[in-house]
């Protein structure tokens, strides 16, 4: 089996700055993890190579302190890692950050002449949140995608995962290679053992540049992403609510009705 796993660093926060000026993300300063949905399809993916063997490939877009981030996915199941970074990528919306990873994916498959069986992504990120990433990876890849996964195995070539929906979950299979989203697993993450934190310490990870990864202008940095951020603004928290309280439920029920109609929200 052959597994690449999409892991993005993000800031240790979920109160994201925005440069007002340039309205991206403010990244200096603030420490970084591996997005916590990566760390669980890290985990998936680690599980699947414990009954299948294999190798376990990661991959992450941004800054050289990425690597960081890559670091300790190796100290974690992954066997190999590769950072795709250039000044020229900066800027990118998701499609254009799914368009570059999608060709870096690409050309670590052409090297191994193979495609990847499984490539899994976190469902979100938790500072961009916007959970695109990986249902653009799979149309540009023309894969197949299943989201939301929680829990999954593989047999005869494919994979069969229970996913997440709005009353309880589907059970859904693919064929490889498939695209697969992975939502908070009913397990935590495995921890790295002092061993495996010195030798991941030590690990060379390769950067990836647009020498590498060849993406046409209109398709990577701000000017190739079609996304235009207007303006950012932090959202008021208003604190008119009103208490009831020292009455029975029944009666507290009914005044709420009554404050409803009376606002106009019931008719
Ligand atoms: C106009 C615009 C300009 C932007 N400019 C910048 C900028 O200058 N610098 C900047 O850092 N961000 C920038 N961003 C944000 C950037 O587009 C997103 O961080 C990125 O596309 C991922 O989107 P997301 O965070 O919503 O990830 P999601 O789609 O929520 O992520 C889902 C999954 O996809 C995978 N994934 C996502 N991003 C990566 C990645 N980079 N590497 C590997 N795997 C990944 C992970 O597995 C993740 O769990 C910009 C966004 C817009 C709209």
């Amino acid at each position: 089996m052959n597994i690449l796993v999409c892991i993005k660093q993000v800031p240790d926060t979920t109160s994201i700055k925005i440069d007002p000026v340039k309205h991206t993300l403010i990244r200096a300063g603030v420490p970084s993890i591996v997005n916590p949905y990566d760390g669980y399809a890290l985990e998936m993916a680690a599980r699947i190579k414990d009954k299948t063997g294999g190798k376990i490939t990661a991959l992450s877009m941004g800054p050289e302190m990425a690597k960081d981030a890559l670091k300790e996915c190796i100290s974690v199941g992954a066997d190999e890692a590769f950072l795709v970074s250039d000044r020229v990528f900066g800027g990118s919306d998701t499609l254009a950050t799914s368009c570059i990873i999608a060709t870096a994916i690409k050309l670590l498959e052409e090297r191994n002449g193979a495609p990847f069986d499984l490539i899994f992504c976190g469902k979100q990120a938790i500072d961009g949140d916007t959970g695109q990433v990986g249902p653009e990876l799979s149309e540009q890849l023309s894969r197949p995608l299943i989201t939301y996964a929680f829990e999954s195995e593989v047999c005869d070539g494919a994979i069969k995962v229970r996913r997440e929906n709005d009353e309880g979950y589907d059970i859904v299979t693919a064929r490889f290679p498939a695209v697969i989203t992975v939502e908070k697993t009913p397990y935590e993450p495995r921890y790295p053992s002092i061993k495996s934190k010195m030798a991941a310490r030590k690990a060379v990870i390769p950067t990836l540049t647009s020498e590498d990864v060849i993406v046409d202008e209109g398709r990577r940095g701000l000017k190739g992403s079609p996304t235009k951020v207007k303006s950012t603004y932090t959202a008021e928290i208003q604190k008119n609510g009103q208490t009831i309280s020292d009455v029975e439920g029944a009666v507290a029920g009914n005044m709420i009705v009554e404050l409803l109609y009376n606002d106009g929200v019931l008719k």
